[in-house]
């Protein structure tokens, strides 16, 4: 990125929409977390200020196209740029960071008075904000070549002290094949441990799964007793459930808005408050906030009867399954081609539902983890996305992505595209990715042939 095109971008465009954003309310304050407990306040200018400066460190961020204008996406800018910085911070007062695998309940990480961090998503994410592959490709020299690009992405951030990590304990389920390698691979910079999350659990097996979940979340629990040198109280983790609630509520209100007519948000904008529920970006209470913000946003534009920036309108609206495309470029192609993402699968799996507040908070702990959709078999999994294709009221094909590397989704694309075809009758695409900005023309032309596919099947309807 040479000087004049970024100057050039810092007075129009998405950095000029930005400032104007903030002009129009510059009290916005967004609380951050120091210590648990503790909140520094953060104002709309030094969101200005640091995003501008992210600008130029991070030049990755000049291909993907967000909408400023939607109040609260600044902010989200904000939180996930400065991820690793809050990190730091909070890590030198002496809270411990504890990676995670993407779908295990972050519930269970903050309840136990630790801060969770996906490293898959943190990676891949500091892969688009460079805007080259350097780190994946870093990462697969230690791993193996064909590790999934966030896999290695992950190693290279942990073993480079990009971020900190003061210990790794990832459930392992029957999903992912590489997260054991990379995490173990890791030991020489951070101590850890597994959780192992059965797959036995089939009817006859269901009470023995039970209490051997629970005895690996009791584990896990204890683990981190030592590590604070805090005791976990039963209601630290209600707590966390009643927090934790109210962040799946918003993200199942904002999928939900796709659903309306014009849709007043677009696929970018939508996957980026989706994602970060893998960790809520060391943060759930700065998360919830800018959340909220973006919702009302984007209800306010329902009342004016206002789209989103960039969607089409009567766009062609697809679930994308499987792994959601990492290459954020692809949902501006999207958008741009006449389609809309109504939503993920695989993300899905953190906010489908509302952890019950009611009873044993480690118990139901315990049954979470054996009904998260992805540690079911395919053809429950199908079926589970099936369930939701048929409550939301427009879907019109499904995406089954799957990223280069990742064994588990090459196995299931076909058993649960062929399901959902079965069962819904919709036209599914199955794509693969792996780094961002690789094979956008290939990407480009399928998805308008798929596109064109699904308008001619209306037309003939
Ligand atoms: S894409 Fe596949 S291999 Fe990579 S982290 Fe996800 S499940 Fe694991």
């Amino acid at each position: 990125m040479n000087f004049f095109r970024k100057l050039k971008f810092l007075f129009t465009g998405t950095q000029l929409q930005f400032g104007l954003g903030i002009l129009k309310e510059p009290s916005i304050i967004t609380d951050i977390r120091r210590l648990d407990g503790r909140y520094t306040k953060v104002s709309a200018w030094r969101i200005f200020w640091f995003l501008t400066c992210a600008l130029w460190r991070f030049p990755g961020i000049f291909d993907y196209k967000p909408d400023p204008s939607l109040r609260g996406m600044s902010e989200l800018t904000y939180i996930i740029l400065s991820l690793e910085e809050r990190l730091k911070k909070v890590r030198r007062r002496g809270t411990k960071i504890v990676g995670k695998w993407p779908a295990n309940p972050t519930d269970l990480y903050y309840g136990s008075g630790v801060i969770a961090l996906d490293p898959f998503f943190a990676g891949y994410c500091r892969v688009l904000a460079e805007g080259s592959g350097r780190l994946t490709k870093q990462g697969r020299a230690q791993l193996s070549e064909d590790a999934c690009p966030a896999q290695a992405a992950a190693y290279s951030i942990i073993s480079d002290d990009i971020f900190p990590l003061d210990f790794f304990y990832p459930f392992i389920g029957p999903w992912c094949y590489d997260s054991q390698y990379c995490f173990e691979a890791l030991r020489h910079k951070v101590n850890g441990d597994f959780g192992d999350h059965p797959v036995f659990n089939q009817r006859e097996m269901k009470k023995a799964s039970f209490e051997y979940m629970l005895s690996e979340v009791r584990r896990f629990i204890e683990k981190m007793e030592e590590l604070t040198g805090r005791r976990v109280e039963p209601e630290q983790l209600r707590q966390e459930f009643i927090m934790e609630n109210k962040l799946r509520r918003i993200l199942r209100e904002i999928t939900g808005l796709t659903q309306i007519n014009p849709p007043p948000i677009n696929s970018l904008d939508l996957m980026l408050c989706v994602f970060i529920s893998s960790d809520w970006l060391g943060d759930p209470e700065a998360a919830l906030q800018t959340l909220s913000r973006i919702r009302d946003a984007a209800i306010k534009r329902i009342d004016r009867g206002e789209k989103g920036k960039n969607v089409a309108d009567h766009p062609i609206r697809l679930l994308i399954t499987g792994i959601a495309w990492g290459d954020l470029g692809l949902y501006n192609m999207l958008d741009e081609l006449g389609g809309l993402i109504i939503g993920s699968e695989c993300v899905y799996n953190l906010y489908y539902e509302d952890i019950d507040t009611t009873g044993d908070p480690v118990e139901t702990l315990a049954r979470r983890f054996l009904t998260t959709p992805y540690a079911l078999t395919s053809e429950r999994r199908a079926q589970w996305t099936v369930g939701n294709i048929r409550q939301a009221k427009q879907v019109d094909g499904v995406v089954f992505n799957c990223n280069f590397g990742c064994n588990y989704q090459a196995a299931e694309a076909r058993i649960v595209t062929d399901i959902i075809k079965q069962e819904t009758g919709l036209p599914c695409l199955i794509t693969d990715v792996d780094l961002p900005k690789e094979n956008r023309g290939q990407m480009r032309t399928r998805l308008e042939a798929f596109l064109e596919m699904i308008r001619h099947r209306q037309a003939q309807a």
